[in-house]
């Protein structure tokens, strides 16, 4: 990094932070598709295995490629957030292989048998799985609460003295909820307890929770990181540099959840558009949701956009802008949800999320078919729920394949 002047915005931070050791000038950082990596002699071997950063021995431990991604995204996390002494915030992440190897080196290296994390509902399915099932086993019991009451919290806190984490997931799928991340923190710390927020349906652009005391961001990079839908991938960024260097990034390495270079690579061309894909993303996003809120087929929109969403206050005072995603009723039910989806003509039918074209999927028939409607109901998943993920195509068509699809 060359520039002598401070970045001014999150684009240019995207694309000019990290650098790689560029012995044939290439512009793009190359796929260093290599397992392992040669000492010049012994002398030099012992070297790299007794630094701290551990770089250039073994591809499960670290990867050129891999560091460029981890820079980056740590940079866009900690931009424009500062020490109380003044300096800039420094963080450090650990790419892995999905998100949910992410998750896994967070709560197995921070958690041990005997201890209890506190979350909230309307999870993403996998970390309330990771929860329920793997911890369950291994001894490590989670309590859930709902957040947005924050008194819970502390009543949670003060019933529970083996609680370790407070793990936060906002804005939360499919009814878009926000739980107020410097509330929760500033209960969390006045216990010395860890707090972890996965950061995934925002992105670094919309939300960087490390601005409050939070220890650890997580990101399912699959989504609007990467942003075209071309890799799985997880990041985990935390304070604690320290920490990161050594027992995380030693679980990180034994749990094997290590990404790959060609992923990286592909995660990397990803990031530096965020910026602007997010802003196009948003844009789109608040124009479907006033179009879907006046429509007669349509009972009720979840976005934290509009001032009729329980959460619209705290969106506002936590995020850039509301998002790109959003969740409606359709007022048939179920075989108006099915019918729906089946009349799109453009908008594509997929669950997953954040990538460049809009993503619509219908919880109750699909990611939550498996789920008994009693269940399914508390979290807000009704028959008639669709989920979108509002992409970046030119927005006179989402309305027209909307328009005719409700029709
Ligand atoms: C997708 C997702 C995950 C899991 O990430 P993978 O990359 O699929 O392993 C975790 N949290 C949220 C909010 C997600 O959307």
């Amino acid at each position: 990094m060359s520039q002598q002047f401070v970045f001014s915005g999150m684009g240019s931070v995207a694309m000019h932070t990290a650098t790689h050791n560029n012995a044939e000038f290439s512009h793009i950082t190359p796929i260093y598709a290599t397992s392992t990596f040669v000492f010049d002699t012994a002398e030099q071997g012992m070297e790299r295995f007794a630094s701290k950063d551990k770089e250039n021995i073994y591809s499960r431990w670290g990867n050129p490629t891999f560091k460029v991604a981890e820079e980056t995204i740590a940079a866009l996390e900690a931009f424009n957030i500062f020490n109380p002494d003044g300096s800039p915030l420094q963080l450090k992440a650990l790419l892995h292989a999905s998100g949910q190897a992410a998750m896994s080196t967070l709560f197995l290296g921070l958690l041990k048998q005997g201890d209890a994390v506190l979350s909230h509902y309307s999870l993403y399915g996998g970390t309330y799985e990771i929860m329920h099932k793997v911890l369950a086993d291994a001894g490590i019991t989670t309590i859930i609460v709902d957040m947005r009451n924050p008194p819970e919290v502390a009543t949670a806190i003060a019933a529970h003295p083996n609680i370790k984490l407070v793990h936060i997931e906002t804005p939360a799928n499919p009814t878009i909820q926000c739980v107020d991340i410097e509330a929760i923190t500033q209960i969390a710390k006045q216990h010395q307890l860890l707090v972890s927020v996965d950061n995934t349906f925002a992105s670094p652009y919309l939300q960087q929770p490390f601005q409050y005391p939070v220890d650890f961001v997580f990101h399912s990079t699959t989504k609007f990181l990467n942003g075209h839908g071309s890799a799985i991938g997880g990041v985990l960024i935390g304070r604690d540099i320290e920490l990161m260097k050594t027992k995380l990034w030693k679980w990180h390495a034994l749990l094997g959840g290590n990404a790959n270079p060609f992923d990286a690579y592909l995660l990397i061309q990803g990031i530096k558009t965020l910026e602007i894909r997010m802003q196009r993303h948003c844009e789109n996003a608040m124009q479907v949701a006033l179009y879907l809120q006046q429509h007669p087929a349509i009972e009720q929109v979840h976005y934290t956009g509009l001032t009729t969403h329980p959460d619209y206050e705290i969106a506002k005072k936590q995020m850039r802008h509301p998002g790109s995603m959003l969740s409606f009723e359709l007022k048939g039910g179920i075989e108006a949800g099915k019918k729906f989806i089946n009349q799109l003509q453009m908008c594509v039918r997929a669950v997953s999320l954040g990538t460049v074209d809009t993503l619509v999927s219908h919880p109750a028939s699909m990611t939550h078919m498996s789920v008994p409607k009693e269940e399914r109901l508390k979290f807000g998943i009704t028959d008639g729920l669709i989920r979108m993920s509002v992409g970046i195509e030119n927005i006179a068509d989402i309305m027209a394949d909307l328009q005719q699809a409700l029709a």
